[in-house]
């Protein structure tokens, strides 16, 4: 996205409007989608029982698309730890209507484990420390993965190699030691332009915060915009080290 911070009357700060790509852009957007339906298609053949993690942020929305338009037997499921941001909510509301030939499973924290929790660490009690912060996404997002994968063949992400110095060294095929499955990244090799031009060019719906300089969404909590000039995910638990900033959910090799 175009990273020039503008403010629109006394709202929010908007993101200029992208500029719609060029023919070169489209070639490689074209070319990289046929091979993310081609890496879709061996998942499915060697693992018939994948899914796919639905993040809702902008990868997810391609893949979302691709599954969606392609009727692929992939089911999509989507982690709510009951803090995200409303217009994430409104953006999965949007998505159901879009494509009515899909089904999206909904997984929410188990509140055995939620509620304890809360009452011990307070209800933002994850500003207090990492390890608090890390126990706060193993209740709302760790867990209820685990549920969700559970007698599963494999699952999907939509991960990118260049969004953070954590996720460099991933693959597009690896293996997930925690949940113990073989975990796919078809994006793995996009850029950002790539993804928002796919986004652009098959009018696929997203999340309006991030015409807001949130180019990665995660709880309403734990989440800022960014500045012109920062890494992409500096705006995910800006108060850790870039080094501690994943929920546990995608380890670095
Ligand atoms: S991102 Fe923040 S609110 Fe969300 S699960 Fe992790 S610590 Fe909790």
């Amino acid at each position: 996205m175009n990273s020039t911070l503008s403010s629109i009357g006394h709202g929010q700060p908007q993101a200029p409007k992208r500029t719609a790509p060029d023919a070169a852009l489209v070639a490689a957007v074209a070319e990289k989608s046929a091979l993310v339906m081609a890496r879709l298609n061996t998942i499915i053949d060697r693992h018939p029982n994948v899914v796919f993690a639905n993040s809702l942020g902008a990868e997810d929305m391609v893949l979302v698309d691709m599954i969606c338009k392609d009727n692929l037997p992939i089911g999509i499921f989507t982690l709510d730890t009951g803090r995200l941001n409303e217009e994430t909510y409104t953006l999965l509301e949007q998505v159901q209507k879009h494509y009515p030939n899909c089904s999206f499973q909904i997984m929410a924290p188990d509140f055995k484990l939620l509620e304890p929790w809360v009452r011990e660490h307070g209800i933002n009690g994850f500003y207090n420390s990492v390890e608090n912060r890390k126990a706060c996404c193993q209740i709302r997002k760790l867990e209820p993965l685990a549920r969700v994968l559970k007698g599963k063949d494999a699952w999907i992400t939509g991960l990118r190699a260049a969004q953070s110095v954590t996720r460099q060294n991933m693959d597009w095929e690896e293996h997930d030691a925690l949940n113990n499955l073989p975990k796919f990244n078809p994006l793995i090799e996009w850029s950002e332009k790539e993804i928002w031009a796919y986004i652009d060019l098959n009018q696929v719906p997203y999340n309006a915060l991030h015409d807001r300089f949130y180019p990665s969404i995660g709880c309403a909590p734990c989440t800022r915009a960014i500045t012109p000039g920062e890494d992409v995910r500096a705006g995910r638990w800006w108060w850790e080290n870039p080094e501690t900033k994943e929920c546990g959910l995608h380890k670095a090799k």
